[in-house]
This record gives structure tokens, sequence and C-alpha cells, in this order.
């Protein structure tokens, strides 16, 4: 590692993670609960700002009905539950920022992690567990939208934002865009709603409320519309062009835009480790979730062995599985034998 390395990422050279798990998805959890019942230390770190993966950010109160031994329980639950399961094993948790490069110290053969926020962590292994890689808002193709973004332009409400006498725009029909527009119309000077359809997917009780809304005119709505394009400066939009598809376009007076769009995967960085990719999958063997980097393993969405299925119940599968080998690869002298929980009871609980 080299001198600029060191002094642009802050990192702790005394703390040293037996497991870095990468992802908080619901496989992630468990991977870091399966670490602890191992006694591995552990650290975990999350692209987005909240713990729960796809569960969480897609689809938090669906009901699923395929984990073992719960006949039926929602999304976010399952990521409350999987939340506390991994708690007694305090592990560090870093989230709101993605795993962006990953190195290999020559002489120790430490990786060496380092993270959008700036931060580097060592660490002995790796469990990716990353999905389909970080889930990142769907951006509009609107022409130099970028030199808005994160000052006039945001694809998610940021806490504090003092909007209130603000001019607002908010495309989309999903849960987040009718919500928001709910909140803010209290506040703002005009919320404005773009959607290409006049039907929307948010949650019953909410449209109705939108409905009332928009009769009383504290939200006006623009359906069927789309965003066409953006004016401003210096990172200050002025003005949003919207269009019909039919020829038809308005031109709405905009202090922020808001594009609820939902969320996309992108591999992105993890194409750039030097893994073994099959279709933007990171190939594994499914007897020991080794990817073709050893001290590296992977498990969940991200990866990929012939008849793998993408279910959480899988995923938590191939964590039990690997998190034996790796354990193995740790410790080479040790036998890592199966221990049933009965038996072993929670190593989280020993400390206190
Ligand atoms: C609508 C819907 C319904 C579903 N219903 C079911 C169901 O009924 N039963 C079932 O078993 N499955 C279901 N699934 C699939 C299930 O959600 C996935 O199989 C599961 O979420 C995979 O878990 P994971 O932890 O591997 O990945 P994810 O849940 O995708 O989590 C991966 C996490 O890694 C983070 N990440 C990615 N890259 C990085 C990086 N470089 N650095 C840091 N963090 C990173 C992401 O932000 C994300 O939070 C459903 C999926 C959807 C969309």
């Amino acid at each position: 590692m080299n001198d600029h390395t060191q002094s642009i990422y802050s990192s702790d050279r005394n703390t040293i993670f037996p497991v870095v798990v990468l992802g908080g998805g619901p496989v992630g959890l468990f991977a870091v609960f399966m670490a602890g019942m191992m006694q591995l230390k552990c650290a975990l770190v999350e692209a987005l700002p909240q713990l729960g993966g796809q569960c969480q950010a897609l689809y938090p109160d669906k009901p699923i009905y395929d984990i073992p031994g719960m006949p039926e329980i929602s999304a976010g639950d399952l990521v409350a539950q999987l939340s506390q399961q991994m708690a007694p094993f305090k592990p560090t948790v870093f989230c709101g920022q993605t795993a962006e490069h990953v190195d290999q110290e020559e002489e120790s053969g430490l990786f060496v992690i380092r993270t959008s926020a700036g931060r580097m962590i060592l660490a002995q292994t790796i469990m990716i567990c990353c999905g389909a890689g970080a889930l990142v808002p769907k951006r509009p193709p609107l022409e130099g939208i970028e030199q808005f973004e994160g000052q006039s332009v945001f694809y998610s409400v940021p806490s504090g934002h003092g909007w209130a006498g603000k001019d607002i725009v908010i495309a989309g029909g999903g849960d987040s865009a009718v919500d928001w527009a709910l909140v803010l119309a209290g506040s703002a000077k005009s919320v404005h709603m773009v959607h290409r359809r006049a039907r929307f997917s948010a949650h019953e009780h909410s449209v109705a409320r939108l409905q009332e809304e928009f009769q009383s005119g504290r939200v006006q709505l623009h359906a069927p519309y789309q965003l066409l394009g953006l004016e401003g400066q210096v990172g200050q939009i002025s003005v949003v062009h919207v269009h019909d598809g039919a020829g038809g376009s308005k031109s709405l007076s905009a202090d922020i835009l808001l594009p609820f769009f939902g969320m996309q995967n992108d591999l992105g960085p993890l194409g750039r480790w030097g893994l073994d990719i099959d279709q933007q999958r990171i190939v594994t063997n499914p007897l020991t979730g080794q990817t073709s980097r050893a001290g590296i393993y992977a498990a969940g969405d991200i990866v990929t062995y012939p008849h793998k299925l993408k279910l959480i119940m899988t995923g938590f599968a191939e964590v039990a599985q690997s998190m034996h080998h790796l354990k193995g690869y740790l410790f080479p002298d040790q036998y890592v034998g199966v221990k049933h929980s009965t038996t072993l009871g929670n190593p989280g609980s020993w400390a206190s």
C-alpha cells in the first residue's frame, strides 16, 4: 500500500476483522450471525443507509411465505428478526458506504477494503453478499442531470432538508412519490406530481389521501406526463420540462426535483476485483462458497453455479456452508465441524 492510499483513507490498523461481510441484505445479516456463532469477529458494510437489502428497499410490507418455520412474515419483519438475531455478536456496521476496492497486501495477505466514505477496513477474509450489486436509484435519462444531483435533484429526501416554501416536483407513482407528496404538501410553496399514468401503485390509503390533496389544490397532478428536461445553473434547477408523449408539453417552476422511480442493481465495483464473473454474477463453488480468489467467499443472489436458486433460504444455506469453509481457511490446523446451536448455545450472550 502506498502513502497516498494511507492519506486518503481512514483506517484503524489495530483492528483486523477475521471476516468482513459486504452487503447487508437478508443473506448478509445471516452471514454476520453465522460468523458470530463460529466466534469470528465481524464487520458489515452496506451501501444503503439502512440494512435489509431488497426486502427492506423494495418490498418491506409484502408477506413472504417460504422462509422455513415462518408460515408468513413481512419482508420488513424478516429483516428486523435477522437484525435482532445478529445483534448479540455486536458486529461493526458501516452503512451508507459502498465497498469500492479490494486489494490484498503481499506481505500480510490481509485484504484491504476501501469504501465510498473513505474508510479502509482490514480483513482476513471477505464474505460477499451483495445481491446483484449495489441497489442504486433509477436515474431518469435527462441530459445534464448529474450537475444538479445532491443540490436540487434528490433520489431520497435528506433529513433536515429545509424545503419549506419551495417549489417541488415529484416524479413517479409508487409509495415514495405519494408519501413524500403528502408530507411536503404541508410546507412547500407548491408540489407538482408528474406521473406517466393516472393510476398510482402506492398504498391504497395514501392514494386516497393524495386524491384529497389534488382536490384541495395543495398538490397538482400532471398525468400522463413524463420528465423531458431540466433548466438551471450551478447545481440549482429552475424549471422542469415535462411532456405527455403526444406532442403536449409544460414547463414547471421548480427548486427541487425528486425522481422516485425505484431502485436498480449495479454490479459496479465488484466486477473489478479479479473474481470470476458469469453474467453479472460471481462464480462460486457451491460446496464451499469459495470464489476464484482464496479467502474471498460469496453467498446469496450475487453468486452463480449450476442450478442456483435465487431465494432467501438458499442464500442462508450457502452462508452456513461457506462460513464453515471460511473458518477452516482461517484456522487450517483446527477441525471445523458442525456444532448444533442447541448444544453450543449462543456465543453472543457469553460475554454479557
Ligand atoms: C418483489 C420481490 C419479492 C420477492 N419475494 C421473495 C420471496 O417470497 N421469497 C424469497 O426467498 N425471495 C424473494 N425475493 C428475492 C429475495 O429478496 C432475494 O433473493 C434476497 O433479497 C437476496 O438476498 P441477498 O442478501 O443475497 O441480496 P440483497 O437483498 O440484494 O442485498 C444485497 C445488499 O448488498 C448491498 N451491496 C451491494 N453492493 C455493495 C457494495 N459494493 N458494498 C456494500 N454493499 C453493497 C446492497 O445495497 C444490498 O442492500 C423477492 C424479491 C423481490 C424483488
